[in-house]
């Protein structure tokens, strides 16, 4: 049960952190439990909880919430939950075309959150420019912002600081808004690559312990992976572990920026949607996504929605795309939970069924039968919980290792 934690506090050695960080992992996921549900759910002795739970309310980590219940011999529980007052963290989710921004508590609470278009801005730094002026606005509103933490897409280089984007506008490689944010508050600031966070987030969201790997397909503006094995984020020697947008499925197919061929964003993602429409538009005189000036994917979305057969056909087809990149995933990482996430899940119960048809066909019944397809709704905010709580992690650690 130990090796759940994720804090990045723990030290494997230091049996009271891994316990300390068992029990706020918990928390994190319930929200308010009692002691008596705490020592049920970490296999610790009701003494130990104890214990445990008074040396963390004494370190401000956990408060008491009130009483939740009592039984008829008169006995209170307790409830306990993450103490707010360790303050709130910026999230900052980077996309190809978007950034958003909200503002969080401990406890998963989110108090702002807006979106900036980067196509406002000529550069990254001056669309890092705007970000860094609202973060200080934000700085001067929340005087117990923390830290800040940030999603990148990848594939990202975690030594070296560098997002290497591919099919972009923009000159991502020489982007650095680690050091623009450090340089300019005196905020610590977290990065983690967007898939990452968006598998963490799950994690914390939903009941899925039981699942030995956890594997999230982010399927937004480009494709990409974040994998939990045993409860641990699997990133890989240098950070870029899963980077399945770039897995090639066509070893002739349609050239990548990355420099391989048939890359399996440039198929499913909701760019290569836009560019396949764009490519066979005069094709279709009769097609509803005719009409649009400046077609985007929520164009090819509302024209699905329409029974658009242009429309139907680019996203079937896509969702296809999806169920390969699913096969290829199920094959290098032997997953028994996969959930597929972000934009094209706008596609719903087509791009499950899909998917679902693909890894029947191509999987090993064996092996198909036994992995299990979630999709999560097309509005969740996984990138930027996940975030948020990525660097809430890091306070809890600091204040769990100034105290030790
Ligand atoms: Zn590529």
């Amino acid at each position: 049960m130990i090796e759940k934690s994720l804090y990045h506090g723990a030290k494997n050695n230091d049996l009271t952190q891994m316990n300390s960080a068992l029990l706020l992992d918990i928390l994190r996921k319930r929200g308010v439990c009692s002691r008596v549900e705490l020592a049920k759910e970490t296999g610790l002795t009701q003494a130990g909880i104890t214990k445990l739970v008074s040396s963390l309310i004494e370190q401000q980590i956990l408060k008491e919430t009130g009483i939740l219940s009592q039984n008829e011999r008169g006995r209170k529980s307790i409830g306990l939950q993450l103490n707010d007052e360790l303050g709130k963290v910026v999230s900052i989710c980077f996309s190809r075309t978007f950034i958003k921004i909200a503002i969080f508590d401990i406890n998963g609470r989110v108090y702002n959150n807006i979106t900036v278009q980067l196509g406002h801005f000529k550069t990254l730094d001056d669309a890092m420019l705007h970000v860094l002026d609202l973060v200080k606005e934000y700085v001067v509103a929340f005087p117990d912002i923390k830290a800040i933490g940030i999603a990148l897409p990848g594939p990202y280089l975690r030594q070296s600081r560098q997002i290497t984007v591919a099919d972009s506008s923009f000159n991502w490689f020489a982007f650095r808004p680690q050091e623009i944010l450090e340089e300019n508050l005196n905020l610590p600031v977290y990065p983690i690559h967007d898939a990452d966070a968006a598998v963490l987030s799950y994690r914390w969201r939903n009941d899925v312990d039981s699942y030995k790997t956890l594997t999230y397909m982010l399927l937004g503006e480009g494709v990409g992976a974040g994998i939990v094995i045993d409860g641990k984020l699997f990133e890989g020697s240098f950070g870029t572990a899963a980077e399945i947008g770039h897995m090639s499925i066509d070893v002739k197919g349609i050239p990548c920026s990355c420099g391989n061929r048939g890359c399996l964003e440039r198929y499913c993602s909701t760019s290569a949607i836009v560019e396949k429409a764009k490519r066979v538009l005069n094709r279709h005189p009769d097609s509803g996504l005719n009409q649009y000036k400046e077609l985007t994917y929520y164009d090819i979305f509302n024209e699905f929605d329409k029974m658009d057969p242009l429309a139907t056909s680019i996203i079937n087809e896509a969702c296809e795309y999806i169920g390969y990149g699913v096969v290829n995933l199920i094959n290098a990482y032997n997953p028994d939970l996969i959930v597929l996430g972000n934009i094209m899940c706008r596609s719903g119960v087509v791009l499950l069924n899909k998917v679902n048809e693909v890894v029947h066909e191509r999987i090993i019944p064996e092996i198909a039968d036994k992995v299990e397809i979630r999709m999560e709704p097309q509005e969740s905010d996984s990138i930027l919980y996940g975030c948020a709580m990525n660097s809430v992690d890091y306070i809890i650690s600091n204040a769990l290792s100034s105290n030790s």
